[in-house]
């Protein structure tokens, strides 16, 4: 059974309280971590080998370390909630029922960090969260672990929930401090990353909120604690959001050193497939990540079991390998249309594009277009290749990764199911779905 730090107390009646929080050691974290110098904090999670679990896995402790520090300048924490990538929903389920651990994770990182004030940027879609972040954040203060002077500390920190107004592209972190700033969620140029000129020019660390829950236990364990969960740079545990052709759908913590086959078939995680049906494929890391075919996600190309960490399942790079990602497990059986699924998450892309640079706006919804062709009869073998091209002339040549992210399931879906676009050019008259009359809602005509 997987260690649980984050989730550990999340079954327990009453726990989205400070009251019943507190009992069971809520807060024991800030105190020690106010003992602390924040030099030695951003130390502790150096060491804990912290990993960014918004998707990029990029080394916490060491984003942190690159935050400038200019004499009379502000600086912020701000705390990416706003969770859209399809298939994931793990934020959701911890601000939803334990938001007090977020609360807690996000004092001691803003003293470490020296910020006096933090932000919470949450979807509009989840329109009952907020309420509940603010109650915590209400309890927080009353008893004495925000505002002015901080346990008596000489800290001051206050920290504000802003809703979004359902845009994914204010997931990305510079769209998403455009729109803090009041203005359009457009993504900004990267140099300079927001902690060098982030929120209103000022140094900012923007991080997931799996991510700033995770200093609690890094602060309570000790890093080099935290360091020996899981395996080699995939330390601690990770929440996932699985969904999909599964029994058990659901929110679970894992330590990484668990198989794919494992989470998928146990009765632990996610029960196996419903009807007996066969494995097909799974994206395991949100909708951006390459989707992988049952062969070699059970097996990596060295004949290894691929376990449910950040380097096994990259095993063999894009060309056969996936992404953790975000941790959105979205599981798809024998049954399901491969065409027909990049086809909609092609939808989604080029409805989420902001438009700012070519290649996404116009290559988008062009590769809707194309895989519309194919899924609905109408399209020519011509038309695989030049998906094909379409997908390598946005990757890499955009301002920000959902161009990338566009990309990726097209090219993975046509080096892993060539086959399947070929059958549905071969068989247009085998095509019964029905679009346009079957009520199916087509934004871009
Ligand atoms: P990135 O690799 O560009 O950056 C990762 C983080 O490290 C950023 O915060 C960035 O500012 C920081 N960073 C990188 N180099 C730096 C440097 N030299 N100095 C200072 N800071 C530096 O990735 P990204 O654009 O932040 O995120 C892309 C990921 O987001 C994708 O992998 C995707 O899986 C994920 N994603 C998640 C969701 C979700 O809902 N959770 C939605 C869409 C995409
Ligand atoms: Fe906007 Fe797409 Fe360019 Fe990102 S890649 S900035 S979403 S047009």
């Amino acid at each position: 059974m997987s260690k649980k730090l984050l989730l550990k107390d999340a079954h327990i009646e009453g726990i989205r309280h400070y009251d019943v929080y507190r009992k069971q050691g809520g807060y024991d974290a800030v105190e020690k971590a106010l003992a602390m110098t924040p030099d030695a904090i951003v130390e502790e999670v150096k060491t804990s080998g912290l990993r960014g679990r918004g998707g990029a896995g990029f080394p916490t402790g060491m984003k942190w370390s690159f935050l400038a520090k200019p004499e009379g300048i502000p600086r912020y924490l701000v705390v990416n909630a706003d969770e859209s990538e399809p298939g994931t929903f793990k934020d959701r389920y911890l601000m939803e029922f334990i938001p007090h651990l977020l609360i807690e994770g996000m004092i001691i990182s803003s003293f470490a960090l020296g910020a006096n004030t933090a932000y919470i940027y949450i979807r509009g879609e989840y329109a009952w969260i907020p309420e509940i972040l603010e109650q915590a954040i209400d309890e927080a203060k009353a008893a004495g672990f925000l505002g002015k002077n901080i346990l008596g500390k000489g800290y001051d920190l206050e920290i504000y929930v802003q809703r979004g107004a359902g845009a994914y592209i204010c997931g990305e972190e510079t769209a998403l401090l455009e729109s803090l700033e009041g203005k359009r969620g457009n993504p900004r140029l990267k140099p300079p990353f927001p902690a060098v000129k982030g929120l209103w020019e000022s140094p900012t660390v923007v991080n997931n909120v799996e991510t700033i829950a995770a200093v609690v236990p890094i602060i309570n364990i000790t890093g080099a604690e935290y360091a020996k969960i899981g395996v080699g740079r995939s330390t601690g545990t990770k929440l996932i959001s699985a969904c999909g052709n599964i029994n058990k759908p659901g929110v679970y913590e894992i330590d990484m050193t668990i198989t794919v086959e494992e989470f998928i078939y146990s009765e632990e995680y996610c029960g196996g497939i419903p009807n007996g049906k066969k494995l097909k494929a799974c994206i395991p890391g949100g909708s951006s990540v390459p989707i992988v075919p049952a062969n070699l996600l059970l097996k990596t190309i060295n004949g290894e079991p691929r376990y449910m960490n950040y380097e096994s399942l990259a095993d063999g790079g894009f060309a056969t390998g996936t992404m953790m990602g975000s941790g959105g497990f979205i599981v798809l059986d024998e049954d399901q249309c491969i065409v027909k699924h990049t086809m909609s998450l092609a939808h989604f892309y080029a409805h989420e594009s902001c438009g700012q640079c070519t290649p996404c706006r116009e290559g988008t919804p062009w590769m809707y277009k194309i895989l519309k062709n194919i899924e609905t009869g109408k399209g020519t073998m011509a038309d695989i290749d030049l998906l094909w091209d379409i997908q390598r002339k946005i990757e890499g040549n955009t301002i920000c990764p959902l161009g990338d992210a566009a990309a990726w399931p097209v090219a993975a879906a046509i080096r892993h199911f060539r086959d399947e676009f070929e059958w549905h050019i071969d068989n247009p008259e085998a095509l019964t779905r029905n679009y346009g009359l079957a009520g199916y809602a087509d934004p871009i005509p």
